[in-house]
């Protein structure tokens, strides 16, 4: 039986950064992914991995530079300048700009499975990160002393013995229901439609947040001419979206976008996200932590729901720094890091189901409050900064890997 201090199980974006976020406090750990990494590593499926684009927020770049990674990854990323938010055929339109608050960047866009390839680097070159890929558990005992695994890697049933687990396991429930952890669900009824665009207009660093009646759109910059599209509708109205010609998407896009960014030239490969909202309660039970999507998903709108799990990842560093994990302040400090995070989750998850909920409707009567709420954004500077601010992430004060060192 092997014995670590940490095991992680998945290796999405999210599994990857803990996985070398603790690993630099000198935690021994093993990473357990589903899926084959070695594969997706050596190129065979690398853009059709995913279709989407995230925008990391100020807050996420501090950590990456704190691990050592943001050098690489800047080399991948759009700055984004502005933000224009607007409701199509409502008056309202609020500007966010990098200039007003002293900013290179609102935050930056980087593609998926750029940031994925890059995070995955990183780990396998990391002495105390042991990776098991393609790799399933198959028993879970989570015991006040440690938890006992039984995993199946590549087809061989392996024993491992961790003092602390991280799930890291996105909306999949299988370790989560062996927790006993249960999860609350809002079904928006809504899919994102995924899919980069190259536009007529060069890079401007603008992102466009705009809301529709069948749900929110977002353009988000890249390099090179290119726009990261995220695009909300119904389920049926989707399932069009998807199948039909790359022309036809190209005009329908344009009705709803109209022409800021000149002609919408060419659409890559598209991919679809049922959306929605689900959290984990409690976060931490005995030795068990759940992070990321594993405890929070959330509506695209806002762009957080990763930017989200690295701030958990920062607070863990900080709780999980210098201590024995055999004893039982583990428990202690896992309780306090629940504490912790409990506000900004909270808010986090708040603010954007409150703007899906707002904005993702026809109802006459919220018109006011629509165009007053994007009115009111764009007229007042402080409240501007403190949105702005917290959109960064830090509104919930700096742990130390956002201020950007180990
Ligand atoms: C369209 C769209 C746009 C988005 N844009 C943004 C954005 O701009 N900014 C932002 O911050 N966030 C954004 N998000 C959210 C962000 O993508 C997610 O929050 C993040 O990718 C979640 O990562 P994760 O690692 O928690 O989960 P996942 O990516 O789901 O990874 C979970 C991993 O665990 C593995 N796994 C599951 N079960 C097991 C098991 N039993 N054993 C082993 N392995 C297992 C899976 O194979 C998977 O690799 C967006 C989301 C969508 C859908």
């Amino acid at each position: 039986m092997r014995h670590k201090d940490i095991c992680i199980v998945g290796g999405g974006l999210v599994g990857l950064s803990a996985a070398l976020a603790l690993s630099r406090l000198g935690y021994s750990i093993n990473l357990i992914e589903a899926r084959s990494l070695g594969a997706l590593q050596d190129g065979t499926i690398p853009a059709a991995l995913d279709a989407r684009s995230l925008a990391l927020s100020h807050a996420t770049v501090k950590i990456f530079t704190a691990l050592g990674l943001w050098e690489s990854i800047e080399s991948l990323a759009a700055p984004i300048k502005e933000i224009h938010v607007s409701s199509s055929g409502r008056f309202g339109v609020t500007r966010l700009l990098a200039d007003e608050l002293n900013l290179e960047a609102m935050g930056y866009v980087v593609e998926y499975h750029l940031l994925f390839e890059q995070l995955l680097s990183a780990v396998k070159l990391e002495k105390n990160v042991e990776l098991l890929s393609p790799a399933n558990v198959e028993d879970l005992d989570c015991q006040p002393q440690g938890v006992a695994l039984n995993i199946m890697v590549e087809g061989e049933p392996q024993k491992l013995m961790a003092d602390l687990l991280i799930v890291a396991e996105g909306a999949s429930a299988a370790i989560r229901e062996r927790l006993g952890v249960t999860i609350s669900t809002t079904d928006y009824h809504q899919v994102a439609l995924a899919a980069n665009v190259e536009t007529e207009a060069p890079f401007s660093g603008i992102a466009f947040e705009r809301f529709t009646p069948e749900g929110p759109m977002a353009m988000l910059p890249l390099t090179e001419s290119r726009y990261a599209l995220v695009w909300t509708q119904h389920p049926e109205r989707a399932q069009q979206l998807l199948k039909c010609s790359d022309r036809d998407f190209l005009q329908e896009l344009q009705k709803r976008f109209g022409y800021r960014l000149g002609v919408l030239r060419a659409v890559g490969q598209r991919a679809s996200f049922e959306l929605k909202l689900s959290r984990a309660q409690p976060l931490v039970t005995m030795n068990a932590v759940l992070i990321g999507n594993a405890a929070n998903t959330l509506h695209p709108v806002a762009g957080q729901g990763f930017n989200l799990a690295m701030r958990d990842i920062a607070v863990l560093y900080d709780q999980l720094k210098g201590l024995n994990l055999r004893s039982e302040q583990l428990g202690i400090h896992l309780e306090k890091y629940q504490q912790l995070r409990m506000t900004d989750q909270q808010q986090t998850v708040q603010a954007g189901h409150g703007l899906v909920k707002l904005f993702s409707n026809n109802w006459p009567l919220l018109n006011h409050a629509r165009a007053a709420a994007l009115t009111a954004l764009d007229l007042m500077p402080p409240l501007k900064q403190e949105v702005s601010w917290r959109g960064m992430g830090f509104g919930q004060g700096l742990s130390t890997l956002m201020r950007g060192h180990l």
